[in-house]
């Protein structure tokens, strides 16, 4: 039972590797002396899962175990990758696997070990609504109201000193699809495993599947619906000509160190925007190589057999998307000019990606008391003078921190300097905030 006076030091809203390291954060620090803060987090999930609908088979991390919650923070941590190995009595066998890069499913079961070794710190099932400024007399702003409903609609306020918004991204749907979102037949990427793989099992003959999109997601799950036992026929869609591969050569990987950070944060806007551009294939509408091959092999293979289950509709724009007796009729245009064409699926899948507006929902509510969503360099949001509270974002400050900010990268050094925020006193960090501006 939540007390609805009690006074939280922090309350974190969304609860996945973010501001899970942030939570193992601020335990060590308190257990190496640095005050107990009363921290909360609220997830909307029923229990910790990371990213659930895109743990395909055969599908591995895209970054180091080394950069799991803690290492880079802290090495000695009991919540680092290799101690859930150890305590999983895995550990010399990861070693004889000999790759940095563990299958998703080991690295969501790692964070979901440590998440569990955090106990009561997070409510789940806490879906939060809204954010209320609490206004005290004379007018000034000490205390936050974070409004969460959980899945039976009940809701429930608590009050907060500050607050830590890591809530990922949602899923991005292109304009052409605004007519069929929401019908059975269009699933989003982040839907996955728990829509399309039910259908499929339970089709009586084999099902013509559309998946959009160029990028990593769209790359595994054509990879993933082409080896489905239930065979459906698939056409992999996307605007470009070729799937590229993700940069992840060394120097180049050098933009995901820590130093890196400072380094974006400190450039103007338009070289912060050049240096997006120049690094985007190392995260965006690009794919594992590994994967690619895989995928080029998978046609090759076809034209060898002579069979037409897979098609490849590169170069390839959809301009509609009609729903027609249970399926979607998609209009497809040539990108570069040419008759279009008409094709019905049963499914459409849309890889296409996560947008970051956390203004528009989450924070409208402290519109009066919140000029812009730039962060200072620790990642809290400049605010009037008359609110106190601090409120820091984690995953939406990819336009002035760079390209690691939406990954796991940088997470545990990003949260180091949070926590250091939250334990110092209020004035102390706002001061910084204006020094950097
Ligand atoms: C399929 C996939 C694979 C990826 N693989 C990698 C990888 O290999 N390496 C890498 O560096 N990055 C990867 N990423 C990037 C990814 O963003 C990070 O791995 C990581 O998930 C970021 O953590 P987060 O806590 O900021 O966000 P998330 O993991 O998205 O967690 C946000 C949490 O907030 C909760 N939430 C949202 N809204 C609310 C609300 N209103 N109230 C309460 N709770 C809420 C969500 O339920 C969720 O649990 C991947 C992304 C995807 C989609």
């Amino acid at each position: 039972m939540t007390d609805p006076q009690q006074v939280h030091d922090v309350t974190g809203i969304g609860f996945g590797p973010s501001n899970l390291a942030l939570a193992i954060a601020l335990r060590e620090k308190a257990q190496q002396g640095a005050s107990v803060l009363d921290a909360v987090f609220l997830e909307s999930k029923p229990a910790f899962a990371w990213h659930p609908d895109m743990l395909l088979d055969n599908s591995d991390m895209q970054v180091s175990f080394i950069k799991d919650l803690v290492t880079l923070r802290n090495p000695a941590s009991p919540f680092s990758f290799l101690s859930y190995l150890h305590a999983k009595g895995r550990l010399e066998r990861f070693v004889n696997r000999k790759s940095f890069f563990p299958s998703r499913h080991e690295f969501n079961d790692y964070f979901a070990w440590a998440a569990e070794q955090m106990g009561g710190i997070c409510a789940y099932d806490q879906h939060v609504i809204g954010v209320e400024p609490v206004q005290a007399r004379g007018g000034s702003v000490d205390l936050l109201a974070v409004i969460a409903q959980d899945s039976k609609g009940e809701q429930t306020r608590r009050l907060t000193r500050n607050l830590v918004l890591a809530v990922g991204g949602k899923p991005s749907v292109p304009e052409v699809f605004a007519e069929v979102q929401g019908t059975a037949e269009v699933v989003h990427s982040s839907a996955y495993l728990s829509t399309v793989k039910p259908r499929l099992a339970a089709a009586d003959k084999p099902m013509k599947i559309a998946v959009i999109g160029s990028g990593q997601s769209g790359a595994e799950i054509f990879n993933d619906l082409a080896k489905d036992p239930a065979r459906p026929e698939v056409d992999f869609i996307f605007r470009s000509h070729a799937l590229k591969p993700s940069d992840d050569s060394p120097f180049v990987n050098e933009i995901f160190n820590a130093d890196f950070t400072s380094y974006v944060y400190q450039q103007p806007p338009a070289r912060r925007r050049a240096l997006m551009e120049e690094y985007s294939n190392t995260n965006y509408s690009v794919v594992d190589g590994d994967l690619i091959a895989q995928i080029y092999g998978l046609f090759y293979e076809q034209d060898v057999t002579g069979g037409s289950a897979y098609g490849l509709l590169r170069n390839t724009q959809v301009t509609a998307a009609k729903a027609q007796g249970g399926k979607i009729a998609l209009t497809l245009c040539p990108t570069h000019g040419g008759n279009a064409e008409t094709r019905s699926y049963d499914l459409v899948v849309l890889a296409t990606g996560y947008q970051r507006r956390i203004g528009e929902t989450l924070l409208s509510g402290l519109n009066d008391y919140v000029s812009g969503r730039e962060t200072g360099r620790t990642y809290q949001i400049a605010t009037a003078e008359s609110f106190h509270p601090r409120i820091f974002l984690q995953g939406y400050c990819e336009e002035t921190h760079g390209l690691s900010d939406t990954l796991l990268s940088v997470l545990a050094v990003r949260v180091d300097e949070i926590a250091s925020e939250l334990l110092a006193p209020r004035q102390d960090t706002e001061a910084r905030l204006t020094a950097a501006e």
